[in-house]
């Protein structure tokens, strides 16, 4: 099937998905973000390459593939369409910040912000004094 630029079935290539040992060592800073927070299509693939929104959807009643679609209404500019039976869903469908008011590019810093945290709290592997 030709690609559509406005109907692909998946926001990165599945290739692009990170494994789960692959984030969890990933260093991340605001150097390496920010050009992930440039827009929100990449802010949506960064999120997306992590596993912090689902990369494809399925429509439950069809069982085939959705659509991304362009949506400049959406806070995200683009939702998941089916092409069968028209259904629309958010691309936020499932993830921890379903139903927010976060922009994702806001979604990717607070994300940032919980992992350095989290490794803080963490006692240092190497000892202090
Ligand atoms: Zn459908």
């Amino acid at each position: 099937m030709a690609g559509r630029p406005a109907g692909q079935s998946t926001i990165v290539p599945n290739a692009n998905v990170m494994t789960l040992p692959a984030i969890r060592q990933e260093v991340w800073n605001f150097s390496t973000l920010i050009p992930s927070l440039q827009s929100k299509q990449a802010s949506m693939e960064w999120l997306a390459c992590r596993r912090l929104l689902r990369n494809e959807l399925r429509c439950a009643a069809c069982d085939v593939d959705c659509r991304l679609n362009a949506h400049a209404k959406n806070v995200d500019a683009c939702r998941w369409k089916c092409t069968t039976c028209g259904a629309r869903k958010s691309i936020r469908d499932g993830s921890f910040f379903s139903g927010s008011h976060f922009t994702l590019q806001q979604v990717v810093i607070v994300q940032l912000l919980l992992v350095k945290r989290h490794a803080a709290e963490r006692p240092a592997a190497s000892g202090g004094h």
